[in-house]
């Protein structure tokens, strides 16, 4: 973590060097495209270095986590109430605020990062340092701090009546079935010995006193409540952590117009993260809920004159990186002999070698002519304007992408052709070596006897594309080796020294395929699809 600083009173001296290093960079990207590096000069510049203030607020937020036990368990800070704890916490903030430890973490953070800070997207942070537990113990709601609740099974009584007897304490007789009279072996009647006539016996269960004890109680007429594990008591408990929200603003109001449109192109957040500004945080200022982080980054912005070829540029320069922000299209004028070649060339048919060299001059129209051999034209736009930055006009930058692309195809067109006609009597070798010898025969023999004969013209397709690709690399081929004679060393055709096939590739598919076909025809074992073609065509092999 770098200690806190204060801006000095004179900015340093690298502010001042920011269009000295913007005219080596110039001088770097017109080498070699019409003009040498030490053709380039500085020839004046007038440096102003811009205080932009800025500043981190950090402010606290608590994060309640909310659990609950049975019975009285006091942890941490006890408190009266959910509202208390809401309060407390929110308290605290003032506290943590202002203790070391918070503070080191939040500046431990956000001096990691590009400028300290600086610029920076707006970040939470869960602190490590801030953390607090409260708890709260409250009397249970459903036993209203008795612990216990009246049995709800026999209405507290402890009793219920006996169910065998519904309560009347005595059942039927068993022996006479409540008759009290039974029948004797000669017809008559008589009263039934097991209750004396009255045809009722005492009750079996409660032994005739009509009622049970309530087994839900056990007669205690209350039962435990076990919403409170029978305390009477529960106990709240909060953890509380705190997020840090940091958030980044800068002071732009006292900014002149044209310097905010500056920071506007570099960005307030890449002044720190890609060096533009020198940038200073002072000493943190610990305000009643928040932190307040000053900030000052010191950016330098040049009017700049350079001298190109002896005449008169001017530029604006602006960063520690000496980024040129406005400068006139340079460029244009010095390759504008060499896209003027490229159109000649574009219009072919034959390729001057005279053209070639001339466009070749420049090392932005070589680097365009060997994009465009191996990537799109799109890809290769895209690579020339950021490579040359406002320098090359989007006019100028399309126009040399334009007729590099038809030079190189009308440059290209006859070595290809020549690649195409190559290519398709090489496109025959496979074919011969298949259908001309007993390989195709004997491959079949073995397919049939495993029984998949059928399958046999999947591979005579794939002799068939194999044919195909063999053109194509050879136009490839025939196509490098051309452009290596024409193009000067430095314009790669590949890592495998193989240019583009251009349509001529497409052109060599038909073209393969027909030679194919054609040994086929000629073949001692005609595939059958060969005969049937014959057939169809009206020939009779
Ligand atoms: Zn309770
Ligand atoms: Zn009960
Ligand atoms: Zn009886
Ligand atoms: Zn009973």
């Amino acid at each position: 973590m770098t200690e806190p600083s204060s801006p000095p009173a004179a900015p340093a001296e690298i502010h001042f060097a920011i269009s000295q290093k913007a005219a080596a960079t110039l001088g770097s990207r017109l080498d070699g495209n019409g003009l040498k590096a030490q053709q380039v000069l500085l020839a004046r510049h007038e440096t102003l270095v811009h205080q932009i203030p800025g500043a981190l607020t950090v402010r606290l937020k608590p994060e309640i986590a909310k659990s609950q036990l049975k019975g009285r368990h006091p942890q941490g800070q006890v408190l009266d109430s959910h509202a208390a704890v809401l309060a407390r916490s929110a308290g605290e903030i003032a506290a943590l605020l202002g203790g070391r430890d918070v503070q080191q973490e939040i500046l431990q953070a956000t001096g990691k990062m590009p400028g300290q800070g600086f610029g920076m997207e707006p970040l939470t942070l869960s602190l490590h340092a801030a953390k607090k537990e409260f708890s709260s113990i409250d009397k249970c709601l459903k036993c209203n701090g008795d612990a216990f609740l009246p049995c709800s099974q026999c209405n507290a009584a402890g009793k219920i009546p006996c169910k065998a007897c519904n309560g009347q304490g005595f059942m039927p007789c068993q022996t006479c079935f409540g008759d009290g009279q039974v029948h004797q072996h000669d017809g008559s009647t008589a009263p039934c010995p097991q209750c004396q006539g009255t045809g009722k016996i005492q009750c079996l269960s409660c032994q005739g006193y009509k009622t049970m004890v309530c087994t839900a109680c056990q007669g205690q007429c209350k039962i435990s409540c076990t919403e409170c594990g029978q305390s009477g008591f529960l106990t709240h408990l909060y953890q509380v952590t705190y997020k840090a929200s940091l958030l980044f603003e800068a002071d732009l109001r006292q900014i002149p117009p044209d310097v905010r449109e500056i920071i506007g192109k570099l960005g307030v957040k890449q002044l720190a993260t890609e060096g533009h500004a020198e940038i200073f945080r002072q000493p943190p200022e610990i305000r009643e809920d928040h932190i307040y982080i000053p900030f000052t980054a010191l950016l330098p912005v040049a009017q700049a004159e350079f001298s190109i070829e002896g005449k008169s540029c001017p530029a604006t320069v602006a960063g520690l990186r000496g980024r040129i922000l406005k400068i006139d299209p340079v460029l244009d004028a010095l390759v504008k002999p060499g896209i003027k070649a490229l159109q000649s060339l574009s219009r072919g048919p034959m390729a001057s070698q005279n053209l070639i060299d001339t466009a070749c001059k420049y090392r932005l129209i070589r680097e365009a002519l060997s994009g465009l051999t191996l990537r799109s034209k799109k890809n290769v736009y895209q690579k020339l304007v950021k490579d040359y930055p406002l320098i090359l006009s989007a006019k100028y930058a399309n126009a040399t992408i334009h007729y590099a692309n038809m030079a190189m195809q009308s440059i290209g067109a006859g070595p290809r052709n020549k690649g195409l006609l190559a290519g398709t009597v090489l496109a025959t070798l496979p074919a011969a070596g298949y259908y001309l010898t007993p390989v195709r025969s004997r491959i079949l023999d073995a397919m049939l006897q495993n029984n998949i004969g059928r399958h046999i013209v999947l591979l005579d397709i794939a002799v068939g594309l194999l044919g195909w690709a063999v053109a194509v690399v050879t136009i490839k081929f025939i196509a490098a080796q051309a452009f290596r004679k024409l193009l000067p060393d430095n314009i790669q055709t590949g890592k495998n020294n193989l240019a583009t096939a251009g349509p001529q590739g497409l052109w060599a598919l038909p073209a393969s395929l027909a030679a194919g076909l054609l040994i086929a025809a000629f073949s001692a074992a005609k595939p059958e699809w060969m005969l049937l073609l014959l057939k169809t065509l009206g020939v009779q092999p």
